[in-house]
């Protein structure tokens, strides 16, 4: 989409060029997370090649890729199978042809975020926190993201330099924790995120800094010294929400950096979207929850699909979403069984996901 790809050449351009070009000839240092940013495959004939698929997949990746690019790091697709059209890694990043398709009831604000603007770039609907939109920018463009159609060149809260938003803040005193979504806080440099937390530290209410991201699981390269730095600096407790989809994502380097998190104070916890064709199955969440808990994350939420426009193809009956939690629920440890819930405009929370009350008697 064309406000992340601005923001992802700002993010380059902060870099001197020539200082990049000269670092990238010596070759002898490891590449910096922003230059494996820089190098995220975007091009579908590339992906397609590197993976040895089938060259039919590209032409239609090309014409979805125009509403909202193809953007994904290196070291993801290192961990995707090659040859496989149905790789659950593949599956969450490929432009595909559905995606084109116009869906009844698929529309491009599925959670009202347009209708809940405390300040520029702030999100307040929920009690006591406040989310700021941080940035437009992702490290990885996830196919059914339900902000592929969000403005974020106009609400972004870095366009104002955080003023509206943390006047917003310091007025209340209601506004315990601060969330950074996004977008993703992450693809902020150090430098941008530790001005931002030395503001938010100067309002006493503040207790909690909470940070939504992919970073750990699509560049964990990101969690480098400076950012751990920035962390062990900050005061207010620290959550950062992952977001891993499948055990598949979850190898070494997801796993060293994930440690490095829990070494700088951080609890960790994971959100997961249920995917028709990428973790619709018992064995899939199960394999999910087991892998992130031997990373000491705690799974967090499932979320059904937001009904975002060109997103239908990963949707599924909430009766099957409902079916594979029991099943999970009757599976695992309950601190392991992550609550399944849906956004609903306007409501004072996250909807838990409930179906009709069951009582067995057998
Ligand atoms: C999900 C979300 C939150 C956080 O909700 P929790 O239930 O605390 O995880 C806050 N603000 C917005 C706008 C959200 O979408
Ligand atoms: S799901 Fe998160 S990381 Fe993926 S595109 Fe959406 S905001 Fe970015």
């Amino acid at each position: 989409m064309i406000a992340a790809t601005s923001h992802a050449n700002q993010l380059n351009s902060q870099h001197d060029p020539i200082a990049f070009a000269s670092a990238a000839r010596k070759g002898s240092e490891e590449p910096g997370w922003q230059q494996l940013l820089a190098d995220a495959v975007s091009d579908p004939r590339e992906l397609c090649a590197l993976l040895e698929l089938d060259p039919a997949l590209v032409l239609p990746a090309l014409t979805a890729a125009r509403d909202f690019a193809l953007r994904v790091p290196r070291s993801y697709v290192a961990r995707m199978r090659k040859g496989d059209p149905h790789d659950p890694l593949l599956l969450q990043v490929l432009p595909v042809a559905a995606e084109t398709a116009v869906v009844d009831g698929f529309v491009t604000d599925p959670v009202g975020d347009m209708d809940r603007r405390a300040a520029q770039g702030l999100l307040h609907k929920y009690r006591g926190r406040a989310l700021l939109v941080a940035t437009g920018a992702c490290a990885v463009h996830c196919r059914y993201c339900f902000r592929r159609h969000f403005p974020y060149a106009e609400e972004s809260a870095l366009q104002q330099g955080w003023l509206g938003a943390i006047e917003h803040l310091r007025a209340d005193p209601t506004i315990g924790e601060v969330i950074l979504s996004g977008g993703d806080p992450w693809s902020l440099s150090d430098r941008r995120l530790k001005q931002l937390t030395d503001a938010l530290e100067a309002i006493p209410h503040i207790r909690r800094l909470r940070v939504h991201t992919r970073y750990p699981i699509v560049l964990p390269e990101r969690i480098d010294s400076g950012l751990l730095e920035w962390l062990h600096g900050v005061r207010l407790q620290k959550v950062v929400v992952m977001h891993a989809n499948h055990a598949r994502e979850i190898d070494p380097s997801v796993r060293q950096a994930c440690a490095q998190l829990s070494a700088a104070g951080v609890t960790l916890l994971n959100q997961s979207v249920l995917l028709k064709g990428v973790n619709d199955s018992v064995d899939a969440l199960a394999e999910l929850s087991e892998a992130l808990f031997e990373t000491h994350v705690l799974p967090y939420y499932l979320h059904v699909l937001d009904k975002v426009r060109g997103a239908a193809h990963f949707d599924l009956p909430e009766s099957r979403a409902l079916q594979l939690h029991r099943e999970l629920t009757a599976r695992l440890p309950g601190y392991l069984v992550p609550k399944l819930v849906r956004e609903v405009a306007g409501a004072p929370a996250k909807t838990a996901v409930v179906g009709p009350i069951e009582v067995s008697l057998e």
